[in-house]
């Protein structure tokens, strides 16, 4: 499958995030133009600045890790926290929603790297936070799935085995939490047909589409 193939979402039931971190704004507008309706960021400064200047149609989507001090400024309109990393960024995002009177749509970033610098909650953890339905005291949070990355390394197997670890949770997690569980994240440009394969269903592809970033 290529990228192209699942830009139109009724024809597919996997989900492009097209990735367009430091990428200026009429890059996105050309791809919007094309059909492309979600976008990922990383930063919330650059995300905020986007979202100002572009169609108020688009699905924005946090895929950076994200401080406690910023979600304020997101919350608003945003459609997806991806990057979801600490039991203490969850209540900040709680609150900030209920401030504002509504319900945010998140991801719970699993470590399934080997890499110590990458971000994300330990499997056990998750496996913890939905044994003992903490999901329930959360009224402004929706938390539809889960988000991993994998290590950056050549070695396809590596990184097939840890696509894999993270599907078998998402599995195991789905039967005991809510209704509205339902995507995994995980693939970007070089990796993602492998996580096609292990049950990836939201993709997030940058350089793929938009050319390598300096
Ligand atoms: C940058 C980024 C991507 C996309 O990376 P590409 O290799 O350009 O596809 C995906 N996910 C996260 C979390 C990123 O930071």
């Amino acid at each position: 499958m290529e990228v192209k193939d699942f830009i139109n979402e009724e024809k597919n039931d996997i989900t492009l995030v097209a990735v367009s971190k430091t990428k200026p704004i009429e890059e996105i507008k050309k791809k919007y133009k094309e059909g492309i309706i979600n976008f990922g960021e990383n930063r919330v400064n650059e995300l905020v600045e986007k979202f100002n200047h572009l169609p108020k149609d688009i699905n924005w989507h946090m895929i950076g890790h994200l401080q406690t001090n910023k979600v304020k400024k997101i919350i608003p309109f945003i459609n997806l926290i991806h990057s979801v990393d600490s039991l203490k960024l969850i209540n900040k995002i709680e609150n900030e929603s209920k401030r504002l009177n509504k319900k945010t749509n998140i991801l719970l970033q699993v470590h399934i790297a080997e890499e110590k610098s990458k971000y994300g909650f330990e499997s056990k953890e998750i496996k913890d936070f939905f044994s003992n339905k903490l999901y329930e005291s959360y009224k402004n949070i929706n938390i539809i799935g889960l988000m991993g990355m994998a290590t950056f390394t050549n070695n396809k197997n590596q990184i097939k085995n840890e696509f894999n670890k993270l599907k078998l949770l998402f599995d195991k997690i789905k039967p005991i939490s809510n209704q509205k569980f339902k995507i995994l994240s995980m693939g970007m440009s070089g990796d993602y047909k492998i996580a096609i394969e292990e049950g990836s269903n939201m993709v997030r592809i940058g350089s793929l589409i938009f050319g390598e970033r300096d």
